[in-house]
């Protein structure tokens, strides 16, 4: 491998060998684009700490409000488990709108009321008298009936699965009842039912809670995640699933969620196939097997012997001339079929060619992970030789840069085959509006892929074996190729923002934004009260990397390349803005 570096190519690049401005590379992190410095916001909730995740927003409700547990919880899932919005709604209209808006009412307790053991009480729905102070039940709303009908009713709204808001039986009474009587009249007799009433309390934390989700994983991880406070992102789980937390399926940026969820559907279907078939066979009007046409002639014959017309399908004789089929004649009928079958056609092969690329990007994108691999092995080597630098962290943040790239390029053809296509868009933009972005598009396109496909030769290149000065010229290819691409991905995430779903009509095409360092990882989730650090998590915000009192508790992770600490991945980032100063 003596020509891996052809004297051509060079020029390509933003700088050569210029030693000084390598240092200024590894050591000035002082203009890390913002997205990276940022420090984690997604926490991974597990089974374990569902529950404290939840008591936490309940606690700040209740103390706040000197509310009950349940009726801090009515509160809640009325507004999605989003404290900040529920507080905001209390300082802007006051309590008592706050209530009535969630359809809390709290009748003020009225001692008197109160079944004691001296009184008989009639249940007004079994009709029974029976002693009202073991065998009547009284809730916040001053309703009083039974127990075994108040035990009734609550197990059929369990098994409805109304756990959430299980309101009070009497005539058109909206109150929710109390969770404890609930529990405690249902577990005398059906505990199994008990206990699928706190579940499905506590998954109400994740079902009716807009920045919770469950993991999308495969089999499931059994974690969720919570995002503080934009929705429209991608997360990475601690299982290492990635997914779009908007839409719940794997990362897709830069495609929107509507255009992936079209995307995925369209290449599930076999409709693509039975396309190809329509276009290139017809049946046979006697037994039916489809038939290939060779040649132009539009008289074709099955192996049943049966003749037929090409353009209409119908069944002829066998003798023809250029112009016509003897006895046949299908008239005006075969313009608009054959109109029709070229568009067929054509939509196939548009297809077919985002389809391919994007296909060719995701399998490159296999292959390449397998370079993590023996990347390690090659950088443990070059540590071991004496090289005039130490620092190897351009191969681990070369392989990432290329890992990202690659995934954006893949996603960008089905972006591309939406954006520019008729399906979505066809009322967005003339076609000169169209070929115009489509031409710009292409153009950002086809640069990164060009860079990409030079990333990714390099860092499969045995470089370890290198003599000194090849590696040191692999390491500034490296270097500049990883700027680039990331460059490149930036620039075409803000065209697409900006220029393209920018300028539609529609705005229901968001994409989640692009960050140099990947696709968020979550860290795990700590109850502020385990942590200690009570005014750091109930700020919901501020909760910066540097913050050691609620830094995210370190349990040991599997070993690879950008799991070792986190800390690793903040010191590998390659300047954004590295470019400028060429
Ligand atoms: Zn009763
Ligand atoms: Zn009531
Ligand atoms: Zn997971
Ligand atoms: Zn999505
Ligand atoms: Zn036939
Ligand atoms: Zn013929
Ligand atoms: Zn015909």
């Amino acid at each position: 491998m003596d020509d891996y570096l052809s004297g051509e190519e060079e020029d390509d690049y933003y700088y050569t060998s210029d030693q000084e401005s390598l240092e200024g590379l590894d050591h000035d992190q002082s203009n890390l684009h913002p997205l990276s410095s940022s420090g984690n916001t997604a926490k991974v909730i597990t089974k374990e700490s569902l529950l404290a995740a939840q008591r936490e927003d309940l606690r700040r409700v209740m103390e706040l409000l000197s509310l009950k547990e349940h009726h801090a919880r009515t509160l809640l899932i009325h507004h999605r488990w989003d404290v900040e919005k529920l507080f905001a709604v209390l300082v802007e209209k006051g309590k008592d709108c706050l209530f009535s808006g969630a359809g809390l009412t709290l009748a003020g307790d009225d001692p008197t009321f109160s079944p004691s053991s001296s009184m008989m009480m009639t249940c007004d729905i079994c009709v029974e008298d029976v002693a009202g102070h073991h065998h009547m039940t009284r809730m916040d709303c001053g309703h009083c009936f039974c127990n075994n009908c108040w035990a009734a009713h609550f197990t059929v709204k369990i098994n409805e699965g109304q756990s959430k808001r299980i309101r009070c039986m009497a005539y058109k009474c909206n109150a929710i009842c109390d969770e404890d009587v609930v529990r405690s009249l249902v577990s005398k007799t059906q505990p199994d039912l008990a206990d699928k009433f706190d579940r499905f309390l506590i998954e109400s934390y994740i079902e009716d809670n807009k920045m919770v989700k469950w993991c999308s994983s495969t089999p499931h991880c059994g974690n969720a995640i919570r995002v503080e406070d934009d929705e429209l992102c991608e997360v990475e789980c601690s299982c290492g699933f990635q997914f779009c937390f908007s839409c719940s399926y794997q990362a897709h940026s830069p495609c929107s969620c509507s255009m992936w969820e079209l995307w995925r559907k369209k290449c599930h279907d076999e409709s693509e196939t039975v396309n190809w078939i329509t276009v290139h066979t017809k049946p046979c009007p006697k037994c039916y097997k489809p038939v290939e046409k060779n040649g132009g002639c539009n008289l074709v014959t099955c192996i049943c012997g049966q003749s037929f017309c090409w353009l209409c399908g119908g069944a002829t004789g066998r003798d023809h001339t250029w112009s016509s089929i003897s006895g046949h004649s299908c008239g005006r009928y075969q313009e608009d079929k054959e109109k029709q079958l070229e568009r067929a056609k054509r939509d196939l092969y548009r297809y077919m060619h985002y389809h391919n690329r994007y296909k060719a990007h995701i399998d490159s994108s296999k292959l390449e992970d397998r370079l993590s691999d023996t990347i390690l092995e090659k950088v443990s080597i070059l540590e071991k030789r004496q090289l005039q630098f130490k620092d190897f962290s351009w191969v681990t943040s070369g392989l990432h840069r290329l890992f990202r790239s690659r995934r954006v390029l893949s996603y960008s053809y089905p972006f591309a085959f939406y954006m520019f296509g008729e399906e979505l868009f066809k009322d967005e933009m003339s076609a000169e509006e169209r070929e115009i972005k489509q031409n710009l598009f292409e153009d950002q396109q086809q640069q990164l892929e060009a860079n990409v496909e030079k990333l990714s030769k390099f860092l499969e290149e045995p470089f370890d074996q290198f003599a000194d000065d090849k590696v040191t010229q692999i390491r500034i290819q490296v270097i500049n190729l990883s700027v680039a691409v990331d460059t490149l991905c930036k620039t075409m995430y803000e065209c697409i923002e900006n220029e393209l779903l920018g300028s539609l009509q529609v705005g229901i095409h968001n994409i989640a934004p692009y960050s140099s360092n990947g696709i968020e990882r979550a860290s795990d989730f700590i109850s502020s009260r385990e942590a200690g650090g009570e005014k750091c998590q109930a700020s919901n915000s501020g909760c910066s990397s540097e913050d050691t009192s609620c830094s995210p508790r370190k349990r040991p992770r599997k070993e690879g390349i950008y799991r070792n600490n986190q800390t690793t991945l903040l010191d590998l980032n390659l300047p954004a803005d590295v470019i400028e100063r060429k």
